[in-house]
Protein backbone atom coordinates (compact mmCIF):
# COMPACT_ATOMS: atom_id res chain seq x y z
CA UNK A 1 0.00 0.00 0.00
CA UNK A 2 1.35 3.31 -1.18
CA UNK A 3 0.93 6.24 0.93
CA UNK A 4 0.46 9.58 -0.74
CA UNK A 5 2.88 12.78 0.14
CA UNK A 6 0.55 14.22 2.72
CA UNK A 7 0.29 10.82 4.60
CA UNK A 8 3.98 10.27 4.46
CA UNK A 9 5.09 13.40 5.75
CA UNK A 10 2.40 13.06 8.56
CA UNK A 11 3.81 9.52 8.76
CA UNK A 12 7.67 10.90 9.12
CA UNK A 13 6.99 13.87 11.85
CA UNK A 14 5.43 11.47 14.17
CA UNK A 15 9.08 10.16 14.16
CA UNK A 16 10.56 13.70 14.77
CA UNK A 17 11.82 14.02 10.99
CA UNK A 18 11.55 17.71 9.97
CA UNK A 19 8.86 18.05 6.58
CA UNK A 20 7.24 20.95 5.41
CA UNK A 21 3.62 21.65 6.41
CA UNK A 22 1.32 22.26 4.31
CA UNK A 23 -2.53 21.93 3.93
CA UNK A 24 -4.63 19.38 2.34
CA UNK A 25 -7.45 20.93 -0.36
CA UNK A 26 -9.66 19.20 -2.83
CA UNK A 27 -11.19 22.26 -4.44
CA UNK A 28 -9.54 25.56 -5.41
CA UNK A 29 -11.97 27.30 -3.65
CA UNK A 30 -10.24 26.41 -0.63
CA UNK A 31 -7.02 27.59 -1.82
CA UNK A 32 -6.69 30.97 -0.66
CA UNK A 33 -7.52 30.45 2.72
CA UNK A 34 -4.72 27.39 2.97
CA UNK A 35 -2.36 29.74 1.41
CA UNK A 36 -2.98 32.59 4.20
CA UNK A 37 -2.17 29.96 6.62
CA UNK A 38 0.72 28.40 5.18
CA UNK A 39 1.85 32.04 4.28
CA UNK A 40 3.26 32.88 0.68
CA UNK A 41 5.17 31.57 -1.15
CA UNK A 42 3.48 28.28 -1.49
CA UNK A 43 3.92 25.18 -3.52
CA UNK A 44 1.02 23.63 -5.05
CA UNK A 45 1.41 19.99 -4.88
CA UNK A 46 -0.59 17.27 -6.64
CA UNK A 47 -1.05 14.31 -4.74
CA UNK A 48 -1.21 10.58 -6.11
CA UNK A 49 0.56 7.58 -5.69
CA UNK A 50 3.36 8.64 -8.27
CA UNK A 51 6.28 9.96 -8.82
CA UNK A 52 7.31 12.79 -11.16
CA UNK A 53 5.14 14.75 -10.33
CA UNK A 54 7.51 17.58 -11.05
CA UNK A 55 7.95 17.37 -14.41
CA UNK A 56 4.41 15.86 -14.88
CA UNK A 57 3.54 19.93 -14.00
CA UNK A 58 1.84 18.61 -10.68
CA UNK A 59 4.45 20.57 -8.98
CA UNK A 60 4.03 24.68 -9.36
CA UNK A 61 5.06 27.51 -7.18
CA UNK A 62 2.87 30.35 -6.83
CA UNK A 63 3.20 33.39 -5.08
CA UNK A 64 0.51 35.65 -5.08
CA UNK A 65 -3.23 34.20 -3.33
CA UNK A 66 -4.52 34.82 -7.40
CA UNK A 67 -1.60 32.61 -8.62
CA UNK A 68 -3.08 29.74 -5.96
CA UNK A 69 -6.05 29.45 -7.25
CA UNK A 70 -4.87 29.58 -11.00
CA UNK A 71 -2.87 26.94 -10.06
CA UNK A 72 -5.20 24.87 -8.14
CA UNK A 73 -7.56 24.81 -10.44
CA UNK A 74 -4.69 23.56 -13.28
CA UNK A 75 -3.70 20.75 -10.96
CA UNK A 76 -6.77 19.58 -9.47
CA UNK A 77 -8.56 17.22 -12.14
CA UNK A 78 -5.22 16.41 -13.85
CA UNK A 79 -3.93 13.22 -15.02
CA UNK A 80 -0.40 12.27 -13.93
CA UNK A 81 0.44 8.73 -15.08
CA UNK A 82 -3.22 7.50 -15.65
CA UNK A 83 -4.08 8.62 -12.03
CA UNK A 84 -6.71 11.75 -11.45
CA UNK A 85 -5.78 14.34 -9.15
CA UNK A 86 -8.58 15.09 -6.52
CA UNK A 87 -6.17 16.58 -3.86
CA UNK A 88 -3.23 18.77 -3.82
CA UNK A 89 -1.09 20.27 -0.64
CA UNK A 90 -0.53 23.71 -0.33
CA UNK A 91 2.74 24.02 0.74
CA UNK A 92 5.01 26.53 2.38
CA UNK A 93 7.72 27.35 -0.31
CA UNK A 94 11.25 27.16 0.75
CA UNK A 95 14.90 28.34 -0.39
CA UNK A 96 16.50 25.49 -1.44
CA UNK A 97 20.69 25.24 -1.26
CA UNK A 98 21.27 21.72 -1.90
CA UNK A 99 18.70 18.75 -2.55
CA UNK A 100 19.88 14.77 -1.50
CA UNK A 101 18.33 11.60 -1.49
CA UNK A 102 17.58 9.30 1.33
CA UNK A 103 15.72 6.78 1.10
CA UNK A 104 15.41 2.55 2.90
CA UNK A 105 14.15 -0.38 1.29
CA UNK A 106 15.02 -4.35 0.80
CA UNK A 107 18.08 -4.84 -0.90
CA UNK A 108 16.94 -8.68 -1.93
CA UNK A 109 20.21 -9.80 -2.95
CA UNK A 110 21.47 -9.16 0.28
CA UNK A 111 17.96 -9.87 1.87
CA UNK A 112 18.80 -6.85 4.08
CA UNK A 113 17.28 -3.45 4.62
CA UNK A 114 19.40 -1.00 2.54
CA UNK A 115 20.11 2.25 3.25
CA UNK A 116 19.92 4.46 -0.22
CA UNK A 117 22.02 8.09 0.37
CA UNK A 118 22.97 10.49 -2.79
CA UNK A 119 24.25 14.39 -3.11
CA UNK A 120 22.57 13.81 -6.27
CA UNK A 121 19.02 14.18 -5.06
CA UNK A 122 15.89 15.69 -6.58
CA UNK A 123 14.03 14.31 -9.20
CA UNK A 124 14.58 11.08 -11.14
CA UNK A 125 17.11 9.37 -8.66
CA UNK A 126 15.58 5.97 -10.82
CA UNK A 127 17.73 7.67 -13.27
CA UNK A 128 20.75 8.52 -11.50
CA UNK A 129 20.75 4.78 -10.50
CA UNK A 130 20.89 3.29 -14.00
CA UNK A 131 23.54 5.51 -15.33
CA UNK A 132 25.57 6.77 -12.26
CA UNK A 133 24.99 4.17 -9.71
CA UNK A 134 28.34 5.63 -8.27
CA UNK A 135 26.50 8.77 -7.09
CA UNK A 136 24.31 6.40 -4.60
CA UNK A 137 25.76 5.41 -1.16
CA UNK A 138 24.38 1.98 -0.51
CA UNK A 139 24.40 1.22 3.45
CA UNK A 140 23.16 -2.54 4.68
CA UNK A 141 21.30 -2.26 7.57
CA UNK A 142 21.14 -5.10 10.13
CA UNK A 143 17.73 -6.19 10.45
CA UNK A 144 18.51 -6.85 14.16
CA UNK A 145 20.78 -4.26 15.29
CA UNK A 146 19.13 -1.27 13.38
CA UNK A 147 20.65 1.29 11.70
CA UNK A 148 23.24 2.74 14.81
CA UNK A 149 23.76 6.24 15.04
CA UNK A 150 27.60 5.72 13.92
CA UNK A 151 26.77 4.42 10.67
CA UNK A 152 24.16 6.86 9.98
CA UNK A 153 27.00 9.45 10.93
CA UNK A 154 29.48 7.44 8.39
CA UNK A 155 27.19 7.85 5.87
CA UNK A 156 26.22 11.38 6.43
CA UNK A 157 29.90 12.55 6.31
CA UNK A 158 29.96 11.17 2.68
CA UNK A 159 26.80 13.96 1.67
CA UNK A 160 27.81 16.98 3.84
CA UNK A 161 31.27 18.51 4.79
CA UNK A 162 29.66 20.60 7.75
CA UNK A 163 29.34 18.84 10.69
CA UNK A 164 26.09 20.47 11.65
CA UNK A 165 24.77 19.58 8.46
CA UNK A 166 25.91 16.22 8.77
CA UNK A 167 24.87 15.64 11.78
CA UNK A 168 21.48 16.82 11.39
CA UNK A 169 21.35 14.42 8.41
CA UNK A 170 22.29 11.59 10.48
CA UNK A 171 20.01 11.86 13.17
CA UNK A 172 16.94 11.80 10.57
CA UNK A 173 18.35 8.53 8.73
CA UNK A 174 18.10 7.08 11.85
CA UNK A 175 14.50 8.26 12.40
CA UNK A 176 13.97 7.43 8.89
CA UNK A 177 15.06 3.95 9.81
CA UNK A 178 12.94 3.84 12.93
CA UNK A 179 9.91 4.50 10.56
CA UNK A 180 10.73 1.66 8.52
CA UNK A 181 10.85 -0.84 10.97
CA UNK A 182 7.89 0.33 13.28
CA UNK A 183 5.86 0.62 10.03
CA UNK A 184 6.63 -2.80 8.57
CA UNK A 185 7.24 -0.47 5.28
CA UNK A 186 9.27 -2.22 2.07
CA UNK A 187 10.26 1.76 1.20
CA UNK A 188 11.11 5.00 3.10
CA UNK A 189 12.27 7.55 0.95
CA UNK A 190 13.01 11.17 0.90
CA UNK A 191 13.37 12.72 -2.23
CA UNK A 192 14.39 15.86 -2.07
CA UNK A 193 15.84 16.04 1.56
CA UNK A 194 17.20 19.94 1.23
CA UNK A 195 19.57 22.07 2.82
CA UNK A 196 17.99 25.09 3.29
CA UNK A 197 20.28 28.59 3.17
CA UNK A 198 19.65 29.17 6.63
CA UNK A 199 22.01 25.50 6.87
CA UNK A 200 19.14 23.83 8.48
CA UNK A 201 17.98 20.39 6.72
CA UNK A 202 14.28 18.64 6.14
CA UNK A 203 12.28 16.52 3.90
CA UNK A 204 10.15 18.07 1.39
CA UNK A 205 9.06 14.93 -0.40
CA UNK A 206 8.05 12.19 0.98
CA UNK A 207 7.45 8.56 -0.30
CA UNK A 208 6.17 5.35 2.10
CA UNK A 209 5.24 1.87 0.63
CA UNK A 210 4.09 -0.58 3.45
CA UNK A 211 4.18 -3.69 3.25
CA UNK A 212 0.36 -5.31 2.58
CA UNK A 213 1.27 -8.34 4.13
CA UNK A 214 1.90 -6.63 7.05
CA UNK A 215 -1.34 -4.61 7.59
CA UNK A 216 -3.05 -6.65 9.48
CA UNK A 217 -0.26 -5.56 12.41
CA UNK A 218 -1.21 -1.50 11.86
CA UNK A 219 -4.55 -0.94 11.82
CA UNK A 220 -4.11 2.83 12.14
CA UNK A 221 -2.29 2.48 8.79
CA UNK A 222 -4.54 0.31 6.87
CA UNK A 223 -7.22 2.96 7.03
CA UNK A 224 -4.87 5.53 5.25
CA UNK A 225 -5.40 3.72 2.17
CA UNK A 226 -6.56 5.34 -0.59
CA UNK A 227 -7.62 2.77 -3.52
CA UNK A 228 -6.63 3.47 -6.72
CA UNK A 229 -9.05 2.51 -9.21
CA UNK A 230 -7.14 -0.72 -10.43
CA UNK A 231 -6.57 -1.12 -6.67
CA UNK A 232 -10.36 -0.95 -5.76
CA UNK A 233 -11.08 -3.83 -8.62
CA UNK A 234 -8.57 -5.40 -6.80
CA UNK A 235 -9.76 -5.42 -3.41
CA UNK A 236 -13.29 -6.09 -4.49
CA UNK A 237 -11.91 -9.15 -6.05
CA UNK A 238 -9.99 -10.70 -2.90
CA UNK A 239 -13.39 -10.04 -1.03
CA UNK A 240 -14.19 -12.67 -3.68
CA UNK A 241 -12.19 -15.32 -3.14
CA UNK A 242 -10.25 -14.17 -6.08
CA UNK A 243 -6.10 -13.11 -6.48
CA UNK A 244 -6.59 -10.60 -9.32
CA UNK A 245 -4.02 -7.55 -10.26
CA UNK A 246 -4.23 -5.77 -13.14
CA UNK A 247 -1.87 -5.24 -15.98
CA UNK A 248 -1.28 -3.39 -19.18
CA UNK A 249 -1.56 -6.00 -22.05
CA UNK A 250 -4.22 -7.54 -23.98
CA UNK A 251 -4.92 -11.09 -22.95
CA UNK A 252 -7.31 -11.27 -19.96
CA UNK A 253 -6.45 -14.62 -17.81
CA UNK A 254 -8.50 -16.58 -15.93
CA UNK A 255 -6.57 -19.38 -14.29
CA UNK A 256 -7.12 -21.70 -11.10
CA UNK A 257 -4.16 -22.01 -8.69
CA UNK A 258 -0.98 -19.32 -8.16
CA UNK A 259 1.49 -21.57 -10.07
CA UNK A 260 -0.66 -22.16 -13.03
CA UNK A 261 -1.42 -18.45 -13.30
CA UNK A 262 2.23 -17.38 -13.17
CA UNK A 263 3.08 -19.84 -15.47
CA UNK A 264 0.13 -18.62 -18.18
CA UNK A 265 1.41 -15.32 -17.73
CA UNK A 266 4.94 -16.39 -18.69
CA UNK A 267 3.36 -18.68 -21.94
CA UNK A 268 1.78 -16.04 -23.13
CA UNK A 269 4.68 -13.67 -22.63
CA UNK A 270 7.03 -16.32 -24.47
CA UNK A 271 4.99 -16.76 -27.01
CA UNK A 272 4.64 -13.15 -27.95
CA UNK A 273 1.34 -11.61 -26.51
CA UNK A 274 1.22 -9.11 -23.54
CA UNK A 275 -0.75 -10.60 -20.49
CA UNK A 276 -4.03 -8.04 -19.06
CA UNK A 277 -3.99 -9.56 -15.68
CA UNK A 278 -2.91 -12.15 -13.09
CA UNK A 279 -6.02 -13.93 -11.80
CA UNK A 280 -6.26 -16.82 -9.54
CA UNK A 281 -9.55 -18.05 -8.74
CA UNK A 282 -8.64 -20.74 -6.53
CA UNK A 283 -8.70 -24.26 -5.74
CA UNK A 284 -12.19 -24.42 -5.56
CA UNK A 285 -13.73 -22.76 -7.92
CA UNK A 286 -17.74 -22.44 -8.02
CA UNK A 287 -19.44 -21.07 -10.81
CA UNK A 288 -20.04 -17.60 -8.69
CA UNK A 289 -16.57 -17.17 -8.53
CA UNK A 290 -16.13 -18.06 -12.21
CA UNK A 291 -18.88 -15.79 -13.37
CA UNK A 292 -17.54 -13.21 -11.54
CA UNK A 293 -13.77 -13.64 -13.23
CA UNK A 294 -15.06 -13.12 -16.23
CA UNK A 295 -17.01 -9.71 -15.53
CA UNK A 296 -13.78 -8.75 -13.97
CA UNK A 297 -12.31 -9.85 -17.26
CA UNK A 298 -14.41 -8.07 -19.12
CA UNK A 299 -14.83 -4.85 -17.60
CA UNK A 300 -11.04 -4.40 -18.60
CA UNK A 301 -11.04 -2.08 -21.93
CA UNK A 302 -7.76 -3.61 -22.92
CA UNK A 303 -8.32 -6.63 -22.87
CA UNK A 304 -9.02 -8.34 -27.16
CA UNK A 305 -8.91 -11.82 -25.81
CA UNK A 306 -9.74 -14.00 -23.02
CA UNK A 307 -7.35 -16.81 -22.16
CA UNK A 308 -9.02 -19.74 -19.84
CA UNK A 309 -6.53 -21.87 -18.58
CA UNK A 310 -8.17 -24.81 -16.01
CA UNK A 311 -6.28 -27.75 -14.74
CA UNK A 312 -8.42 -29.47 -12.54
CA UNK A 313 -7.26 -30.66 -9.18
CA UNK A 314 -9.14 -29.60 -6.46
CA UNK A 315 -10.91 -27.53 -9.18
CA UNK A 316 -13.42 -29.44 -10.84
CA UNK A 317 -13.90 -28.77 -14.53
CA UNK A 318 -17.39 -29.33 -14.55
CA UNK A 319 -17.44 -26.47 -12.00
CA UNK A 320 -15.87 -24.51 -14.19
CA UNK A 321 -17.65 -25.50 -17.09
CA UNK A 322 -20.71 -24.57 -15.16
CA UNK A 323 -19.47 -21.04 -14.08
CA UNK A 324 -18.42 -20.21 -17.62
CA UNK A 325 -22.12 -21.33 -19.15
CA UNK A 326 -23.56 -18.94 -16.83
CA UNK A 327 -20.86 -16.29 -17.35
CA UNK A 328 -21.70 -15.79 -20.73
CA UNK A 329 -25.74 -16.20 -20.66
CA UNK A 330 -25.30 -13.11 -18.28
CA UNK A 331 -22.62 -11.16 -19.73
CA UNK A 332 -22.81 -10.08 -23.35
CA UNK A 333 -19.39 -9.43 -24.53
CA UNK A 334 -17.92 -10.35 -28.60
CA UNK A 335 -14.28 -10.82 -26.82
CA UNK A 336 -13.25 -14.50 -28.41
CA UNK A 337 -12.29 -16.67 -25.94
CA UNK A 338 -9.98 -19.66 -25.45
CA UNK A 339 -10.59 -22.72 -23.03
CA UNK A 340 -7.74 -25.07 -21.88
CA UNK A 341 -9.51 -27.59 -19.51
CA UNK A 342 -7.96 -30.83 -18.61
CA UNK A 343 -7.79 -32.96 -15.42
CA UNK A 344 -10.76 -33.85 -12.60
CA UNK A 345 -14.09 -34.02 -14.19
CA UNK A 346 -12.71 -33.59 -17.45
CA UNK A 347 -15.42 -35.34 -19.20
CA UNK A 348 -18.48 -33.96 -17.92
CA UNK A 349 -16.65 -30.48 -18.02
CA UNK A 350 -16.19 -31.10 -21.81
CA UNK A 351 -19.83 -31.69 -22.22
CA UNK A 352 -21.33 -29.14 -20.63
CA UNK A 353 -19.47 -26.73 -22.51
CA UNK A 354 -20.13 -28.45 -25.83
CA UNK A 355 -23.95 -28.75 -25.03
CA UNK A 356 -23.31 -24.79 -24.84
CA UNK A 357 -21.68 -24.85 -28.31
CA UNK A 358 -18.12 -24.08 -26.80
CA UNK A 359 -15.41 -25.78 -27.66
CA UNK A 360 -12.22 -26.62 -24.93
CA UNK A 361 -8.54 -27.73 -26.10
CA UNK A 362 -6.10 -29.66 -23.60
CA UNK A 363 -2.82 -27.89 -24.94
CA UNK A 364 -2.03 -25.03 -23.07
CA UNK A 365 0.63 -23.95 -25.25
CA UNK A 366 -1.81 -23.85 -28.27
CA UNK A 367 -4.37 -22.52 -26.53
CA UNK A 368 -2.12 -19.44 -25.40
CA UNK A 369 -1.29 -19.17 -29.24
CA UNK A 370 -4.68 -19.04 -30.49
CA UNK A 371 -5.61 -16.79 -27.79
CA UNK A 372 -2.92 -14.08 -28.70
CA UNK A 373 -3.59 -14.52 -32.47
CA UNK A 374 -7.35 -14.02 -31.59
CA UNK A 375 -6.55 -10.60 -29.80
CA UNK A 376 -4.49 -10.02 -33.02
CA UNK A 377 -7.65 -10.37 -34.86
CA UNK A 378 -6.27 -13.65 -36.80
CA UNK A 379 -8.56 -16.35 -37.54
CA UNK A 380 -6.76 -18.68 -34.95
CA UNK A 381 -5.00 -21.96 -37.13
CA UNK A 382 -5.47 -24.55 -34.20
P1 LIG B 1 8.16 14.67 -7.38
O1 LIG B 1 8.52 15.27 -8.71
O2 LIG B 1 6.90 13.88 -7.48
O3 LIG B 1 9.27 13.88 -6.78
O4 LIG B 1 7.84 15.92 -6.39
P2 LIG B 1 8.77 16.73 -5.36
O5 LIG B 1 7.98 17.04 -4.16
O6 LIG B 1 10.05 16.05 -5.12
O7 LIG B 1 9.04 18.10 -6.12
C1 LIG B 1 9.82 18.16 -7.30
C2 LIG B 1 10.82 19.28 -7.24
O8 LIG B 1 10.15 20.51 -7.04
C3 LIG B 1 11.79 19.19 -6.07
O9 LIG B 1 12.89 18.36 -6.35
C4 LIG B 1 12.21 20.64 -5.91
O10 LIG B 1 13.26 20.94 -6.80
C5 LIG B 1 10.98 21.41 -6.33
N1 LIG B 1 10.29 21.90 -5.13
C6 LIG B 1 9.36 21.26 -4.38
N2 LIG B 1 9.01 22.01 -3.31
C7 LIG B 1 9.75 23.13 -3.38
C8 LIG B 1 9.87 24.31 -2.56
O11 LIG B 1 9.26 24.48 -1.53
N3 LIG B 1 10.75 25.27 -2.99
C9 LIG B 1 11.47 25.13 -4.11
N4 LIG B 1 12.31 26.11 -4.46
N5 LIG B 1 11.39 24.06 -4.90
C10 LIG B 1 10.55 23.07 -4.54
MN1 LIG C 1 10.35 13.91 -5.11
Amino acid sequence: MKLEEFQAKRLYADFGIPVTEGILITDHAHAKAAAEKVGLPVVVKAQVQAGGRGKAGGVKLARTHAEVVEISESILGMTIKDLLVERVLIDPAVAIAGEYYIGITVDRRKKLPVLMASAAGGVDIEKVAAETPEKIIFHPINPERGLRPFEAKQVAFKLFTDKKKALAAAAIMVKLWCCYRDTDASLAEINPLVELEDGSILAIDAKVVLDDSALYRHPDLEKLRIATPNEEKELAAKAMGLSYVQLDGEIGCMVNGAGLAMATMDVIKHLGGTPANFLDIGGSSSSEKVVYAMKLLVSDANVKAIFINVFGGITRCDDVARGLVQALEQINTDLPFVVRLTGTNEEEGRKILADAGISATSDMTGGARRAIALAAGEEAVE
